[in-house]
Parts: structure tokens; sequence; C-alpha cells
């Protein structure tokens, strides 16, 4: 009863809370959530509106961020004893208020110590000029940053001399880009969410659209009246993608709307070798698109791997039969038009390209790009992870996602008036691993709690005091702030996206660049933006030639986007709430036009991984709770009724280990340990399921996609060790 309760009305509940939470600024929190863009996932908003259904487009993400936005400054002359604020966890850290002045921690400080701007900036720049760029990172987070934030920074960090800048889409989609792109020309999803609502099949893999992008239940809900199928591939049945209460709607609210018509459960790490058994079917009935495959590039070859793959290995690695890829095929055969979404269970692996390459190959099989109703579409689960690889904040690419050979760098050195570096930055994990090598002094970071995401934190730990000096500028203070290092960390108030004078842009899942207006009425009055401040460094560390980095304002910002990404054209005109445009137009790859270098598909042969768990050992795979981020706002997550102390397990492990619902465990890695209740699910046997960032204790580091550096969060063996005495069947594990 209390379950059915939580389900059906916790966003209701949540409103409740996000008012009371709120009661201070509620005049504010009304014109953010009237006037602004959601700072939240990246479906997108302008206000409480979108481009896709009418009505009310909100959820409890939204609602939990808000208070980020309405809160006050922290009182400094209040804040406790840095050995007092390091027993403090994210959440009691972010509820102590924004960050409202420059603070630097100091080597044998007791106290966190004041600095005005001034004193926080020329020691930030002297350092860097001291040690070098090429001892320097730059890192940006994906949750909240917009596309000027992006793009001003990663071109002062360039005007530094350095590449040397990543941001925190690399530990989610960087394989749907890298795959993406490979094969269709696109690093995006190629059709509009008005697309949900005419296609005949959806299929969700490795995606809890349910918890991650709410509204997106309310589409699937309109999409099934129109008469939608839709399946879910995953290692467990997340209840919310089965069934699912859409607060807005009257008839879902009260009665639920059963979502998923079909479910597969793979083995963790199982899906390239669940596609392939699919198109092997497909291919052997015929049931192919021969038209679109006879103007691709690459299907003789992958017919050929594909030929290779027994179906005994491909049952083995996907972790179910053969019978269970023929039912897939057989649902798949039967429409006209069928969209895959993907997320983190198929990207977050040491083989995450190649798992994308492998739902992209059974997508162009039957033609499903181009077309209504059909596409791919790679789900963002932050507001700024579309924009942040658009704009150049890669140490790899260039603004449009452009690689930095010498006839990209010498366009950009036209219009910049200086070359971007030739060498390669690093990625995140490597600029961790330079830190912990003493190959890099200064991290300067904008947002993020790499601490928290990160495998193993113990060693993020290590590498990250092992620096001269780290700045974090933020809006909240986060665990990471109160690692030490070896001379300073410097802590930086931000203003937030709806702070910022002149406004900005984000880009949503589906390509639509929103404009997001000033919504000034409350303001950290020290508080100021992080591009302007990154720019004031730069400009300090090296001041000549620093005129060629100036923007007197986002405006200027935007004219110059739209000069250097030529697919941004038209962002230079959005200046007022609701302006919005879809880069590439509502629909990518149309006729046949692919933005590959030749124009054409290409299909790509995938050979799965060989996916064997011993007996006795667990695949470890996680989920979000109630949570944004490393952010977690609930200890509930009321679709599941997951706690995030517990973990999940198959009904037939339970019994194996004489365990019932709530019992203790231990769940064993190389690296960890982590202590933990248990809780049945509908997941496949040999599979536990953690929350996400606290199961990274158990995930061992190094472990990364040679493409494109993921790290592998999912691809962990773990024991599960019964905590009760009486249990000693914990010995043959
Ligand atoms: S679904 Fe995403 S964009 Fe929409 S309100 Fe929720 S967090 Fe914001």
């Amino acid at each position: 009863m209390k379950k059915q309760f939580d389900r059906r009305f916790s966003s209701f509940v949540e409103m409740g809370v996000t008012a009371w939470e709120n009661r201070d600024n509620l005049g504010y929190a009304m014109k953010l959530l009237t006037d602004g863009v959601c700072d939240g996932c990246a479906l997108g908003t302008s206000g409480v509106k979108d481009w896709t259904i009418p009505g009310i487009h909100l959820c409890w993400i939204r609602l939990n961020l808000l208070r980020l936005n309405t809160m006050p400054g922290l009182n400094f002359a209040e804040l406790p004893a840095i050995a007092d604020l390091q027993r403090l966890n994210e959440k009691e850290l972010r509820s102590l208020g924004r960050i409202a002045e420059p603070m630097i921690r100091e080597p044998g400080a007791t106290h966190l110590r004041r600095l005005t701007w001034d004193e926080a900036l020329h020691r930030i720049s002297q350092k860097i000029r001291a040690v070098g760029v090429d001892r320097t990172g730059f890192y940006l987070v994906s949750r909240g940053t917009v596309n000027e934030t992006y793009y001003a920074t990663q071109k002062a960090v360039r005007f530094l001399g350095s590449n040397d800048i990543d941001n925190s889409a690399r530990i989610c989609h960087a394989p749907s880009t890298v795959a993406l792109k490979q094969m269709i020309g696109h690093g995006a999803t190629t059709f509009s969410y008005q697309d949900l609502l005419k296609s005949d099949l959806l299929v969700f893999v490795g995606s809890n659209a349910a918890n991650n992008q709410p509204v997106l239940m309310k589409y699937l809900h309109v999409a099934k009246k129109n008469g939608a199928k839709i399946a879910t591939i995953n290692p467990y049945r997340e209840p919310g993608m089965e069934k699912y209460w859409v607060p807005s709607v009257p008839e879902s609210a009260l009665l639920g709307t059963v979502i998923a018509d079909a479910s597969f459960e793979v083995r963790v790490g199982g899906d390239a070798a669940f596609m392939n058994g699919v198109l092997k079917y497909l291919i052997e009935r015929g049931s192919v698109d021969q038209d679109f495959i006879q103007k691709a590039e690459g299907w003789e070859d992958l017919k050929a791997s594909l030929a290779t793959q027994s179906w005994e290995y491909l049952e083995t690695s996907a972790g179910c039969s053969r019978d269970h890829m023929k039912r897939f095929a057989e649902l798949y055969e039967k429409t006209k038009s069928a969209i895959f979404v993907w997320s983190m269970g198929v990207t977050m692996h040491k083989e995450g390209v190649d798992n994308v390459r492998s739902v992209v190959n059974l997508a162009l099989a039957r033609g499903n790009i181009g077309k209504p109703g059909a596409g791919l579409m790679p789900i963002r689960g932050h507001s700024g992870v579309q924009g942040g690889g658009e704009m150049g904040a890669t140490p790899n690419a260039l603004p449009g996602g452009i690689g930095l050979n010498a006839a990209n760098r010498e366009r950009f050195e036209r219009l910049w008036g200086f070359p971007p570096p030739e060498k390669p930055g690093r990625f995140i994990v490597e600029m961790i691993d330079a830190a912990a090598r003493g190959e890099l002094d200064v991290l300067y970071c904008i947002g993020s709690n790499l601490f928290g995401v990160l495998p193993d934190p113990y060693y993020v730990r290590s590498a990250l005091e092992n620096l001269s000096l780290r700045v974090h500028h933020d809006i909240v203070l986060n665990p990471q702030m109160f690692v030490p290092s070896r001379e300073a960390v410097i802590i930086l108030p931000a203003t937030t996206r709806y702070e910022m004078p002149g406004g900005n842009t984000e880009t949503s899942t589906e390509r639509r660049v929103i404009f997001n207006p000033e919504l000034g009425a409350h303001r950290i009055p020290n508080a100021r933006d992080e591009w302007r401040v990154l720019i004031e460094v730069a400009e300090r560390v090296k001041p000549e030639g620093a005129d060629k980095i100036q923007f007197d304002t986002t405006a200027a910002i935007r004219e110059e986007i739209a000069k250097a990404v030529p697919f941004y054209e038209g962002i230079q005109k959005l200046q007022n709430k609701g302006d919005q445009f879809q880069w590439g137009g509502p629909m990518l790859c149309e006729d046949g036009k692919f933005a590959t270098a030749d124009g054409k598909a290409h299909f790509v042969p995938v050979t799965p991984r060989e996916n064997r768990v011993p007996e006795g050992w667990f695949q470890l795979t996680n989920r979000r709770g109630k949570q944004f981020n490393s952010m977690a706002f609930r200890d509930l997550e009321p679709l599941a009724s997951a706690r995030r102390h517990e973990v999940i397990l198959s009904e037939v492990d339970m019994k194996a280990l004489q365990l019932k619902a709530g019992d203790l465990v231990k769940v064993k890695s190389a690296i960890g340990e982590l202590e933990a209740a248990v809780k049945p699910g509908r997941v496949r046997p040999q599979t536990v399921i953690a929350h996400w960032p606290e199961s990274n204790i158990l995930i061992q580091r190094g472990q990364l996609d040679p493409e494109c550096g993921i790290p592998a969060f999912r691809d962990e063996l773990v024991q599960v060790l019964p905590l009760r005495p009486a249990l000693t069947n914990a010995k043959s594990l």
C-alpha cells in the first residue's frame, strides 16, 4: 500500500516539499519555473512548456534543483572548521547555502580564509605562469553548464596554448558521439521528440527514462495511445519502465500507464551480442531494408562478421537464448518505423563505442533513420551534455566537434587570430593520472565532484591531494573541495545560469538550442560568471594578445559561435524567452544524405566480447536513485522502492545465498567493499545492482574504452557475501 502511494503520488509530495524549501524566495522560484530553461536533464523546456505536447512540462528533478538557485549565500562567519566540513556529506554541504565569496584553504589551516577576487585571481594566474600551462588542466561539469560558458572557456584555454580541457560528457555519452559520427556523421539524436509520438516501436536499451528524464514518460503515454509498442532491453526490469504514473495526466496519475509491452533481460555488457543475434536472425529471414543497405557502406563486412559469430557465442555473451533474440526480431520486423533510445547501460563499458555501433547497425539495417517515427536517440541526462562537445570543450576536438587537424586549426586561427594548439589534450581520467604521477600541478574545475563520480575514489582523492593548486568555481560546496592539496584549494562563487547577464543557451537532446533569459531578481553579490573569470585568469597569465579572447556579453559569444560552428547558425538571433531553433532541422539524415565524408551511412562490424561470469561471482551494475548527477535528494527511489544503502539481487540468487529482503551483505570487488542491505528485484541472476556513485568504491580505475576514454563503470565482477553469522555459504564464493 505504502509503495503504491509512493509511486503514484511522490510527484505531488515533491511539489509540497519544494514549496516549503523555497518558502523564503517563492516569487523567484516561480519565476525560474515559468520563465527559465530547466537546468535538469536535457529534454529541454522554456518555462514549463515544451515543443512536443501541450500542457505543463515539469518534474521532480527540476523541483529539487530549484533550491540551488533560490537559496541565500552561506554565512562565512558561521562556517565550521575544515575538519568539521570534511565530515559533512554532499547533501549537508549543499544545504549550507550558495558559495558567497572567494575562499582559500592552505596547508595547516583550521578554517577557510576569505580572499578578494583580485587576490584569488592573482594567486591562480601566478601559479599557472610559474608551472606552465602544460602542467595545468581544466574541467567543466555538464550540470547546468551553458553553451556560452563552454565556448568562451575552451577558447581561453586554447589561447593559453593547451587542449587540456574536458567536460563531464566524457563519462556518459562519449561512446555515442564517436560511434554516431563514424556511422552517420552526426553525434546527436536524429529526430524530434514529436517522432516518438508517431513511431510503431520505441526500444529502450540500458535506459531508465522513468527516473532520469521523467517528462519523457508523458510522451510515452501519448505514444502508446497512438499505438506505439515499447520494448526494453536491460539486465533489470526497471519498475518505472514497466508501469508509470504520469502526474499531469489524470487517468495515468490514478491508474498508471503500462509502458513496456515486451522486456528483454540481457546480461550486463550483453547488449552488442543481443543486437548482433537479432540482426543475424533478420538477415536469415530477409527482413532487412535492401534499398537502404545498397546505398550504405560496410554491409558485406558486417554480414561476414556476423556469419563468424555462432549462436552459442552470442547466447553466452548476451546472457539470453536465441529464442529471446528472435522474439525481439519478430517484434521489430513487423514495424514500419522504430526508434532506438539508449543510455548509460550501453555506454559505460570498456566496449561502449562498439555497444553503440551494434544498436546503430540494427536500426540502419531496417532503414530506421531519416523518416518520420524512426531514428537514433542517445538520451542525455544533463542539460549541458549535448552542448559540451559541440562547443569544443573537449581535448581532442574544436568547436563543432571537428578534429585538431591542420586545416581545422587554420580555420580557427583565421577566426580567432591565434592558432589552436596542435597537441591533443588529456581526458579527465588522464589528467587525474597525471596528477597522481606528479605531472600536473594545477586543476581548474568549473563545477564537478570528481572525487564523487570517478571510479576508485580513494585513488582520485590521492591524485587531487598531489596537486599544488586546485580551483573550484561552483555555486555550492561539495566534498571534493575539502580534499587538501599541496599549496592551496581556492573556492570561487559562481552565478547560476539564471543570474548570468545577457542570458544564455543550452542544446537539448533533440538538438534544440534554447534561449534561457537572465532572471536576475536574485543575486549572490560576489558571485561571477565562470566564463568571465577564466578569461580574466587567461589574460593575467598571458596578457599579450588577450584582447582576442574578450567578450563583452553573452550575445557576443553567440555571435562568434554562429561563425565557429556553421550548424549553430541562428544562435546569434536568440534573445528572448522562448527563442529556439533545432540545428539540422527537425530530422537529420533525410533523403539518404549523411554527414559522413562520403555522404553515406556506414555499417560497422562489431564482435561482442566474451561475457562469462564465473560460478559464485556477480556482475556489478549501477542505477540512479532519487538524485541528479551525484546529488542525492532522497534516500528512497519510489519507482523501484529502493533505498540508497540497498543492492538489488534476483530471487534466484537470494535463495541460493539464503538471504531474505533486508539482510546485510558485503559486496566485494578487487579494490573495495560495500556493505548493503539486499532487496529482491526482477534482475538477471548473477547481477547485483547498486547505486551510483556509492558503488564507485568497487570499480577499478584504468579500465577505459580505448576509442573514447570512458571509464568502465559497469564491467566489474564482485562477490556477494552474506554478513549474518548463521550463513556460511559465503565460503564457496
Ligand atoms: S524532464 Fe528534464 S527537462 Fe523536463 S522538467 Fe524534468 S529535468 Fe527538466
